[in-house]
């Protein structure tokens, strides 16, 4: 039987049924899938060194017995770190693992097995150690592989050994390139002469069978056969978002052109003057909502820039104009925050604004409902659940999303009514402007970068538990002064108890230890008309000190608020820990954020409370919480709505996404509806695309 791209793995030479089972478990259910199932790096058999020879940073192979496996506690979890100590004749060096491929990885080593370990030395506590590196069991069917060769490293799996998967990868190979030659190629002609792109079928050979004399090329990922995988990866992606945007460019959408009369007279009433970047972005927004064709922006501001006037401003125009606009936010208290600014600035001004939460009865909802559907409401804000649900509008034409980076394509178009409203999305979460364009790739971009003026700077110091009491006697000392202050606990899950307790537990030991201060205590656990209560009441200054789990994350503002307290500081990511530390400095006080730590933590953390110490610009947090974590947990899939990438990696292949995206871009303006009959396989491919980017 000849086989094919698409033949059940079960065919391929050498797949049992108990092989093809757990090959199935990996993803793998066709000869296709297994060849796309690519290698994660290589080893240079050339590299074997002895391990007193090892110096910092270098990536090396080393051959040496298991001397000791270790499961050591992380913390108070659950979780376990593994130690893998190997040695050679010359010395040992201990292997750390902070996670487990699978379930019993480790204890498959024995104290004088022999194993092969190949990956980055690194200097930590002044030792060499490996962190992650590839370790496999020497066995005897490997004795033999030449020590001259590029060896692919797989992900590990169970049931499977790599030297085994070498084999079926060569046997697969064989079968579709050698024997038949029926690997699909879908660029066209001019699309890989232009980029110099090997064929699938040619690059598919190379990445698992790789030619000894390009080792640097390989192991850095820049050998050519990489590059066309890495490239034809990012051009689905940008295809997929150069569509989409072309896509809402042949919508329909109301215009909104009114003269901005309305818009003009909230600038006039406000108390303060608008930054120039509000304006510039204000400017931006206006020229979109007056084409026929729906708007999709996104304003990207730093936490305090002041966005919420901005889409005030917008929601004006469309008043003006008979048009109604929907407010989303993730947040009950958000959209209170909200609403209540629109009463203040919009409702004199003639706006009608109303609020639509989950804790209003049933009565009150229908009633909005009724005058949504009758045009006597401009401005709704509510949850997105709220709008998202079945709600009528005499004439929705825009959409506001704030604070939400997570929203993308498919959940904007399930919101249309009709004909397509215009889109402003806002986001204070900054992306490297490197990242942008291909998270937000079918969304134009305006940036407020300029916060407004008369924010004093805020101190932010980092500081283990032995300060705890002065801390908080500082915080004291601020509230005797009128100020307040919020002191944030982590809540991993809404579910897990025992971070709950911490906050509840300290709670009762502030009370006790500050008899003269008011505290107040918000959590997510909490009913909406609770924690409602609690806000409010911090609001007006009647609570001083605030005990809250990150329920207070996001958008919410108290200028008098001007010292935030956040508790085990480690165990917050970056972004989340620059977004909390947004909440103050928002007035003319001069603002203190203080990052608590743990006694027991690692340096990493130390190092991510730094970044946070050393600046408030949030492009340049953005930055560094990339570097420190890579690109997949960075956006991670959910949140950012980009596909996971089986080779491409956004971050190391930056120039073939530029050159993927101008490929893509080319595309559409010779052919934009992909209809070209040299572009037939490469459409039959999108469609199969399309799927794993829409997910
Ligand atoms: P964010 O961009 O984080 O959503 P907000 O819209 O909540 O920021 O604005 C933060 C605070 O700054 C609010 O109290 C708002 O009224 C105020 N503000 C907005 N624009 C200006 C401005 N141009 N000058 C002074 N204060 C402003
Ligand atoms: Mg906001």
């Amino acid at each position: 039987m000849n086989l094919t791209y698409d033949t059940h793995i079960q065919y391929l030479k050498g797949v049992g049924p108990k092989l093809g089972d757990v090959l199935r478990r990996r993803g793998v259910g066709t000869v296709g899938q297994l060849l796309e199932w690519f290698p994660r790096g290589y080893e240079d058999r050339r590299m074997v060194r002895q391990i007193a020879s090892l110096e910092a940073d270098q990536v090396v192979s080393i051959e040496a017995v298991v001397q000791a496996v270790r499961a050591i506690p992380m913390g108070r979890s659950q979780k376990k770190m593994y130690e893998v100590v190997i040695g050679d004749s010359s010395g040992k060096i201990g292997c750390k693992y902070f996670r487990i491929p699978y379930r019993g990885y480790f204890e498959r080593f024995t104290p004088q097995q022999r194993v092969r370990v190949a990956g980055k030395v690194t200097f930590y506590r002044n030792h060499l150690q490996f962190h992650h590196p590839d370790i496999q069991p020497i066995y005897p069917e490997d004795e033999g592989a030449a020590v001259d060769q590029l060896i692919p490293l797989y992900t590990d799996t169970e049931g499977l050994s790599p030297a085994k998967l070498r084999k079926l990868m060569e046997s697969a190979l064989g079968e579709l390139v050698e024997k038949q030659n029926v690997i699909t190629e879908v660029f066209p002609l001019w699309i890989r002469e232009k980029y110099q792109l090997l064929t699938r079928s040619e690059a598919f050979r190379q990445i698992h069978m790789p030619p000894s004399d390009q080792s640097e090329e390989f192991l850095n990922f820049r050998a050519a056969p990489q590059k066309r995988i890495i490239f034809e990866e990012f051009f689905w992606l940008e295809l997929y978002m150069a569509l989409q945007k072309q896509g809402i460019k042949r919508e329909n959408a109301l215009p909104i052109s009114g003269p901005g009369k309305l818009a003009r007279q909230l600038e006039e009433s406000l108390p303060f003057k608008l930054t120039e970047a509000q304006k510039k972005v204000f400017a931006e927004i206006k020229i979109d909502l007056r084409e026929p064709h729906p708007m999709h922006r996104l304003v990207q501001g730093d936490v305090g820039s002041g966005k919420t006037m901005v889409a005030l401003l917008a929601a004006c125009l469309a008043t003006e104009s008979g048009i109604q606009s929907a407010l989303m936010v993730p947040t009950e208290i958000l959209a209170e925050q909200h609403f209540k600014s629109a009463e203040r600035f919009l409702a004199p001004l003639g706006v009608r604004p109303a609020l639509l939460t989950g804790k209003m009865t049933a009565k009150e909802h229908a009633e909005i409902r009724g005058r949504l559907a009758k045009g006597e409401i401009d401005l709704v804000i509510g949850t997105h659940a709220l709008i998202e649900a079945d709600v009528e509008f005499a004439r929705l034409g825009l959409v506001i999303i704030d604070e939400q980076h997570r929203f993308g394509v498919e959940q904007r178009t399930k919101l249309k009514k009709g004909t397509s409203p215009h889109f402003l999305v806002m986001t204070a979460t900054p992306i490297p402007r490197t990242l942008a364009m291909t998270v937000y790739g079918d969304l134009d971009i305006s940036i407020i970068d300029e916060l407004p003026p008369g924010r004093s700077p805020i101190v932010t110091r980092r500081v283990f538990e032995s300060k705890r009491d002065t801390v908080f006697d500082f915080m004291r000392e601020q509230i005797l002064k009128g100020r307040q202050a919020y002191i944030i606990y982590p809540l991993v899950e809404e579910s897990e108890k025992i971070d709950l307790k911490d906050a509840l537990t300290e709670f009762d030991n502030l009370k006790r230890k500050y008899p003269d201060l008011i505290f107040g205590l918000l959590h997510g656990r909490m009913k909406s008309e609770e924690k409602d209560a609690v806000m409010n009441e911090f609001r007006a200054g009647r609570i001083q000190a605030l005990v809250s789990t990150t329920v207070i994350e996001v958008g919410v503002d108290v200028a008098n608020a001007n010292m935030m307290i956040i508790e085990h500081a480690e165990r917050f990511g970056l972004s989340q820990l620059h977004q909390l530390r947004g909440r103050v400095g928002r007035g003319a006080h001069k603002s203190y954020c203080v990052l608590m730590l743990g006694y027991a933590v690692s340096e990493e953390a130390v190092h991510r409370a730094d970044v946070i110490v050393g600046t408030t610009d949030g492009f340049k947090i953005a930055e560094a919480d990339l570097e420190i974590r890579g690109p997949g947990e960075f956006l991670g899939r959910r949140q950012s709505g980009l596909p996971g990438f089986k080779m491409a990696n956004l971050v190391r292949d930056l120039p073939t996404l530029k050159l993927a995206r101008d490929a893509a871009q080319e595309l559409i303006r010779r052919d934009a509806d992909i209809k070209a009959s040299e572009h037939r396989l490469l459409k039959e491919a999108l469609q199969q695309h399309r799927k794993s980017i829409v997910g």
